[in-house]
């Protein structure tokens, strides 16, 4: 069974037109998930191919946002430097179907970059929390927390400052519990535990499901 197919993408940035490797959803196969949902794959590490890369610009997004979401005219300097600091620090980037860890750390770290600069607080958010997932994978530790602390500022800052996405709140809250419990915030934990079970009671979402879960525990 193929696990790669190629799709085109128009970087709107340097306008360059390329095809990168999308995995087939069929050869996606989640064998568990960690406590904060993190899926750990069996055969192709889907994670690794969720960014999209300009391999010109090194412009890199969520693959919903590459060639979609428009980068206002009063960041493009911004977003330029942090891709030439990028080109600076990596070198040749391995863009292939073949990705490992450390190539996806340099992707996901380039993307968190990007949505920080253009103040995207959500597209940070996750560019984050993935890249901490990343360094659990290689038992970083130290960079693990460092990412997971981003990923809270903006996952709050998106909650508190911008208009969320109603079928996206269960996520969004979900995180703001869970990154407090594994910082060490049970008060904070427990508030949006308790707002996402209230909130959302009997509605099927695995973020419910867990929410509910943790409440109790943290309770406990
Ligand atoms: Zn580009």
């Amino acid at each position: 069974m193929p696990e790669f197919w190629y799709k085109e993408f128009v970087c709107q940035l340097c306008g360059n037109r390329f095809n990168y490797p999308r995995v087939f959803s069929d050869a996606i196969s989640v064998e568990s998930r960690d406590e904060d949902l993190k899926p750990n794959f069996r055969g192709v590490n889907a994670l690794y191919h969720q960014v999209v890369t300009c391999p010109e610009c090194y412009l890199t997004l969520f693959e919903r946002d590459f060639g979609t979401l428009s980068i206002p005219e009063e960041k493009m300097d911004k977003v330029k430097r942090v891709l030439e600091n990028a080109k600076r620090e990596f070198g040749e980037l391995n863009l292939g179907e073949d990705k490992n860890v450390d190539d996806a750390i340099k992707l996901f770290s380039i993307a968190a970059a990007v949505y920080t600069v253009m103040n995207h607080k959500r597209g940070a958010a996750e560019a984050y929390l993935k890249l901490a997932w990343l360094y659990r994978e290689k038992g970083q530790e130290k960079e693990e927390k460092i990412a997971l602390a981003k990923a809270l500022k903006f996952f709050e800052a998106h909650f508190k400052e911008d208009i969320t996405n109603e079928k996206e709140e269960p996520m969004i809250l979900f995180y703001l519990g869970e990154l407090n419990k594994l910082l060490g915030s049970r008060k904070e934990a427990v508030k949006w535990f308790s707002i996402l079970a209230n909130k959302y009671r009997g509605v099927p979402s695995p973020y419910v499901k867990a929410a509910q879960e943790r409440w109790q525990e943290v309770r406990d």
